[in-house]
């Protein structure tokens, strides 16, 4: 077979069963498992493990997502290359010259290339990223049109990387129970912080184009081209659709299933996948407007889902009552509301946990955690800005269902509500603000869902962030 380099062989002297080999000079390393044998010119023993075991922990995992059982790829293995010289590579004909110049990796049945990057992490990223796509060569035939194709690789590329938070701030204790707790390497989990992934970039590219209000429409990504040149923006919001039709259980199946037609890259299979979900299409197009508002580090697909359905009963006039959970991302009403002007009044308290080090002037050790209950009420606490706006602030958006018609995805319209100066009282023990109601009137153009959510940091590591959050605020919508 081509990989086996007959210069090699005919120079003799090397006698190494599969392990070293010369790419035109270059030496190279191969390391063996059990569904990838990886050959690369980078001299890192320790990185070239670290993505054999990646791959062979993420295969039945791969499986396990399109629905198969883990034996279904007994048997199943792919060459790699990791290559530092790519012409050395091309010269050796590890690269053969049927595959075309690309961008960062490329995929065949067979076998893998990927460019060596700066961080552990792309690496990997990129090793299962092409590996996802020769698996689906393997089941299905193809991966699909680019959207769903290179969605679905980046989402099953993504992973938690627990030795790098191991090895980054985490001391002593903390260390141990995070290694108890995370013993297995999981992919289609998302990066917690840019240490933590280095180079993948991916919401670094979405919030650039959100704070220049260019965000594409869902409808726009499934129409990307079949080949994307390895441009950035594309990956990234090819994986935020994937990532997104995967979280809701209304879209999750129908995404799955249509692996199945991975043979058909063209058009119609997008078309077949919008036929299995049109009914949802409205709400989804509303879903994506706040998806691609939400996603950063720390967001957390679970929490971050909104309940919106196109079956919402409209809006009947009554008071509407919803208690806002704190640790969770925008919450709808759950009914929507005709053209006109409703009215918000909201009340109560919530705890938003802040992470603090002890003062130097402390008999304690100056640089222990101590986690301190700040207590909030819907005008937020000024202390602490996100995005612009306090935590703990109550926050209101309109969303309507985006015009089928539109370029871009507008960006989400976030209010806050106004604090009755008289209505506050402060508690001259802890210098809290309670008994605090805030009002606001809420313009409505066309019909809208009416969300709602707490400000915070989102995550749940570092200084201040959600997931720890106790408590509601109470809301009532009425005329
Ligand atoms: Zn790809």
């Amino acid at each position: 077979m081509w990989h086996c380099s007959k210069f090699v062989l005919l120079l003799g002297g090397f006698f190494s069963i599969w392990n070293a080999s010369a790419v035109a000079g270059a030496e190279t390393v191969t390391r063996q498992g059990v569904h990838l044998r990886l050959t690369s010119d980078v001299a890192d023993e320790r990185l070239l493990d670290d993505l054999v075991s990646a791959f062979d922990a993420a295969v039945p995992q791969w499986l396990a997502f399109w629905g198969f059982p883990a034996d279904r790829a007994t048997g199943w293995r792919i060459d790699g290359f990791l290559m530092e010289d790519v012409d050395a590579f091309r010269r050796d004909g590890k690269l053969p010259g049927h595959i075309p110049d690309f961008k960062n990796g490329f995929a065949t049945p067979d076998a893998i290339w990927i460019q060596r990057q700066s961080s552990i992490y792309y690496n990997r990223h990129l090793v299962l990223h092409e590996g996802v796509h020769a698996l689906a060569f393997e089941l299905f035939g193809g991966g699909g049109p680019s959207w769903y194709m290179e969605g679905t690789a980046e989402l099953l590329a993504t992973h938690r990387d627990r030795s790098e938070a191991l090895r980054s701030g985490f001391s002593g204790a903390e260390a141990g129970l995070l290694a108890q707790a995370e013993t297995s390497f999981r992919v289609n989990e998302l990066p917690r912080r840019r240490e933590d992934s280095s180079m993948w970039g991916r919401y670094r590219v979405i919030e650039k184009r959100r704070e220049s209000g260019s965000l594409p429409t869902l409808a726009s990504v499934m129409k990307l081209p079949t080949n994307l040149q390895g441009d950035v923006n594309s990956y990234a919001w090819c994986w935020a659709a994937s990532l997104m039709l995967t979280a809701y259980p209304e879209t999750r199946d129908a995404f799955i299933a249509a692996a199945r037609n991975g043979r058909d890259q063209s058009p119609s299979f997008t078309t077949r996948f919008y036929r299995e979900i049109g009914d949802q299409w409205p709400a989804v197009r509303a879903r994506w407007r706040v998806w691609m508002d939400d996603l950063e580090y720390g967001f957390d697909r679970d929490a971050y889902r909104v309940n919106l359905s196109t079956d919402d009963p409209r809006y009947d006039g009554a008071p509407v009552n919803l208690a806002v959970d704190s640790r969770r991302g925008w919450q709808s009403t759950g009914v929507w509301f005709p053209a006109g002007t409703v009215r918000v009044q909201a009340s109560g308290q919530c705890v938003v946990v802040a992470e603090a080090t002890l003062q130097q002037d402390s008999d304690d050790d100056p640089n222990a955690i101590v986690h301190r209950d700040w207590i909030s009420t819907p005008a937020g606490i000024t202390v602490r800005y996100h995005r612009g706006a306090p935590i703990g602030q109550l926050q209101v958006c309109v969303l309507p269902i985006p015009s089928s018609g539109d370029k871009q995805t507008a960006p989400l319209r976030v209010q806050s509500l106004n604090t009755a100066p008289n209505g506050a009282v402060r508690s001259n023990v802890s210098g809290v603000v309670s008994g605090t109601v805030a009002f606001r009137e809420v313009q409505i153009d066309r019909p809208s869902w009416l969300l709602f959510r707490i400000n915070d940091v989102p995550g749940e590591i570092g200084r201040y962030q959600r997931a720890d959050n106790r408590g509601e605020y109470q809301v009532q919508v009425s005329r």
